[in-house]
């Protein structure tokens, strides 16, 4: 919703203002409502009405957090690469982007880049939208332990992808944006680190998974929404039960 919010206005050459664009955004958010509950009925109606509410609440959040924004010109709305490409980003690639670790090592990297907007200086920022609640402390520093590694890998995706545009795009950083209600309208910016030192944090972790050591987080919400709690026992091991069966 927010990309095809974002596209409109970039396509009129406008910035989201909240007065102007409060019904266009209903109007999205309504019809996305309406094909996920066509593909997958609520509980009862009034689960989808709370819920439908907390959705409008956030799209109205995100348009004040638009109208806060610093000055920049967004060129890219969910640019994906590595993925067939759905045509709505002339950036997005269907080939994977090759990141180089040195000494002749290199993985392919596919993923989605939520955003990235032009600084006035020319610069570019790579922006990642969160839903979840902010928590500070978990938000720190460049890694965090190497569990914070989007905004450096998106960052050399970018680099690359931008490359259409202009021969040596320079990123200015990173930005992690938690514009609904359980965000808060926070933002943590974070600069991009130098390529050695990511390749050097990378290299740990490859070192570490081709060890075959695979240590489960000590954060149980980490595990949440984790694909992998079935293979690795994540939440079930450390309470000491058994996993329950996969439905
Ligand atoms: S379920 Fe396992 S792999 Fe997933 S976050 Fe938890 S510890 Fe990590």
């Amino acid at each position: 919703m927010f990309a095809a919010l974002g596209r409109e206005a970039r396509a009129r050459g406008e910035r989201l203002e909240p007065r102007r664009d409060a019904f266009r955004a209903r109007q999205i958010a309504d019809d996305t409502l309406a094909a996920i509950r066509s593909a997958c009925p609520p509980p009862s109606d009034v689960v989808y009405d709370r819920e439908r509410e907390e959705l409008l609440r956030d799209v109205e959040l995100f348009l004040e957090f638009e109208s806060r924004r610093r000055p920049s010109e967004p060129v890219a709305f969910e640019v994906s690469f590595g993925r067939e490409p759905g045509g709505e980003e002339p950036l997005a690639q269907a080939d994977p982007i090759k990141v180089s670790l040195g000494g002749g090592a290199a993985f392919q990297l596919r993923g989605t880049i939520d955003r990235i907007d032009r600084l006035p200086d020319g610069s570019y920022e790579v922006i990642d939208y969160k839903t979840g609640r902010y928590r500070q402390d978990k938000w720190q520093g460049t890694f965090r332990g190497g569990a914070m590694l989007q905004h450096a890998l998106y960052g050399v995706a970018a680099t690359v992808l931008l490359r259409r545009l202009e021969p040596r795009p320079r990123i200015a950083r990173g930005a992690y944006e938690f514009p609904s209600a359980k965000g808060g309208g926070e933002r943590v910016e974070v600069p991009p680190p130098s390529r050695a030192e990511l390749a050097r944090v990378l290299s740990d972790l490859f070192d570490v998974m081709a060890d075959g050591a695979f240590a489960a987080t000590d954060d149980e919400k980490q595990c949440e929404y984790c694909d992998f709690q079935h293979a690795c026992g994540g939440r079930w091991r450390r309470r000491g039960k058994a996993r329950p069966p996969r439905q």
